[in-house]
């Protein structure tokens, strides 16, 4: 009956990609971003300098901070960004790998749609060869039963991170620093190891060089002490950590006090000094010889806790103020009729110290030693800011093998290793799967490939090396892309966590499924008012493959 009239169901105009348009416009994105940091990969990989419109820069050769810096509008492109940012919050690296991984995927994959391959069988093809990479990747792993104990090995996985950063020069030193922070911090249940990171207190400091940097066992404050009367040194310190305002609150209302005589001026000021001695004789009564205060402590709380004796700091973050109450075993107490010895952190040493500058307060030698501070000193703001980035992938790397205890060579050496094997297992499989797991173990031998372009080697001779020698059974074989030698990775000590290869893979092969599953793409109405229309690059010139994005604007609904 209703043949011949079409059914409207979209607004007039919206713009909508089906099938297989929808799919290589997805496709192409996804590729262009991993195209764009292709030449990052690895040691010798380049930096990108990343300009904002307001002339602010960044430099870096970090694929995550890269992505995260980018102005990208085209949702698969999106997508593929948010893989590489869950990559680097979970395991800490393997941002720019999994990037490129998924990229090659979809070129792949594009072209199995090419042949008329359904999506749906390259998606459980991926899945399956997915699957059986994490398992390959376990059987590879070499495994250590006491991780905190080879400290060696440790240095060379946070070195190996290292070595694609731009801080090259002070490598040796971010490693040391790396590990070492990582086993303060550790703790062990029943054998089982968590590193928890956050108990890391990362301070920046510009000046001098980085090899001036160091791991401080205990919390460094960048404060002052309040007056030049307390001691700048204690032994000993009994912490009171203090959420309120030392001083006499102020009413939220305009007050005015008419007095008529001078004596009352006098009783006036008298009371409001008895309510602030009594504060100051409340702490000092549990013993306190340190306050460290969140909020303000005035001149006049300074002066009597100054005679007392007792140091005071204020305005103290609360961040660092719960890693203080960590560290010292105090208890942060924000009303003072409650403060009692009971409450009072410990620190064999808590001293004063002007860095430059600035003035720093140290709290060492902590009842919970498991508190450490990294300083990081560097020429500029750049130069700390790519250090701290530097250190943080480092330590999470450390982390991530001491809580699994097992690693793998690099080097591409595990994609070549999976390239042999999973090609193997797609032969195994049926059809139109099977051609899709070939197609995803052809996909990782993009890894090693762009490994020995970024080096200045040549690719296709590189890859037939190691795969050959993979195909004879040398498992830690990979690229040394200093030399150019194809050798055993464990042996010249590029090693990387088990954990990292495993998410990289796995996120990959997840936003590759997710891409191709996508057959339509509608625009829908915009929570946030439409931005479409810009080019997504805006400012970064010259990352080949980015142009051409900017059409896919006001899609924002798609993520
Ligand atoms: P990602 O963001 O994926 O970690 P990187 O730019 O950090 O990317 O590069 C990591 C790759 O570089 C890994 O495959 C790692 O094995 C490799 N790599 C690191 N050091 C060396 C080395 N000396 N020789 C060969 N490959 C190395
Ligand atoms: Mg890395």
């Amino acid at each position: 009956m209703m043949a011949g009239q079409p059914v409207i169901i979209l607004k007039e105009g919206t713009e909508r990609n089906t099938g297989k348009d929808a799919q290589k416009n997805n496709i192409m994105a996804a590729m262009a971003i991993a195209e764009a940091i292709k030449s990052t990969l690895g040691p010798k990989g380049m930096d990108k300098m990343l300009v904002d419109s307001l002339g602010d820069m960044v430099i870096t050769n970090d694929g995550a901070t890269i992505l995260e810096e980018l102005d990208v509008e085209h949702p698969a492109a999106k997508l593929i960004i948010q893989v590489s940012k869950s990559q680097d919050k979970v395991v800490g690296d393997g941002t720019t790998t999994a990037v490129i991984l998924a990229g090659e995927l979809l070129r792949l994959g594009g072209e199995l749609l090419e042949k008329k391959v359904h999506a749906t069988h390259i998606v459980s093809g991926y899945k399956k060869a997915s699957e059986e990479a994490q398992k390959i990747l376990e059987e590879m792993a070499k495994r250590i039963d006491e991780p905190k104990k080879e400290k060696d090995i440790l240095i060379k996985i946070a070195s190996t991170a290292l070595n694609s950063k731009s801080v090259s020069n002070a490598k040796e030193l971010i490693a040391n620093l790396a590990v070492d922070a990582a086993l303060s911090v550790l703790e062990e249940r029943d054998g089982k190891i968590t590193v928890d990171i956050d108990n890391v207190k990362i301070l920046q400091k510009q000046g001098k060089s980085l090899s001036e940097s160091r791991l401080i066992k205990g919390i460094v404050l960048d404060k002052e002490i309040l007056h030049p009367d307390m001691p700048r040194k204690i032994e000993n310190a009994k912490i009171a950590l203090i959420n309120r305002n030392l001083e006499i609150e102020k009413t939220e209302f305009d007050a005015e006090i008419r007095i008529n005589d001078p004596l009352s001026v006098q009783a006036f000021l008298d009371q409001e000094e008895k309510m602030i001695r009594e504060m100051v004789d409340k702490i000092a009564e549990t013993g306190a010889n340190v306050v460290i205060c969140q909020k303000g402590i005035d001149d006049l709380a300074q002066h009597f806790l100054a005679k007392k004796g007792i140091m005071a700091i204020r305005r103290v973050k609360k961040s660092d103020m719960e890693k203080l109450a960590k560290a010292t075993g105090a208890r942060i107490v924000s009303n003072l009729e409650d403060l009692t010895a009971d409450d009072l952190g410990e620190a064999g040493l808590i001293r004063a110290e002007k860095i430059g500058d600035d003035h720093y307060v140290f709290v060492e030698e902590c009842k919970n030693p498991q508190a450490v501070t990294v300083m990081l000193r560097g020429a500029s703001k750049y130069t700390t800011d790519e250090a701290e980035r530097a250190f943080v992938d480092a330590i999470s790397v450390v982390r991530d093998v001491l809580e699994d205890k097992a690693y793998l060579p690099g080097g591409g050496a595990p994609e070549a290793e999976l390239a042999v094997k999973l090609e193997e297992f797609a032969n195994k499989l049926s059809g139109k799967e099977g051609l899709a797991a070939k197609a995803f173990a052809e996909a990782l031998r993009v890894i090693p490939m762009t490994l020995a372009e970024n080096a200045g080697f040549d690719p296709i001779e590189k890859l037939t090396e190691l795969i050959s020698a993979h195909g004879k059974g040398q498992k830690y074989v990979g690229l040394n892309v200093f030399t150019g030698e194809i050798t055993d990775m464990t042996e010249i000590g590029v090693i990387e966590p088990l954990r990292v290869k495993k998410q990289a893979i796995k996120s990959a092969s997840e936003a590759a499924e997710m891409i191709l599953r996508i057959d339509d793409i509608i625009a829908i109405k915009s929570s946030e008012g439409d931005k479409g229309g810009q080019a997504g690059a805006a400012g970064m010139g010259g990352m080949g493959g980015m142009g051409g994005m900017g059409g896919m604007g006001g899609m924002p609904g798609m993520m």
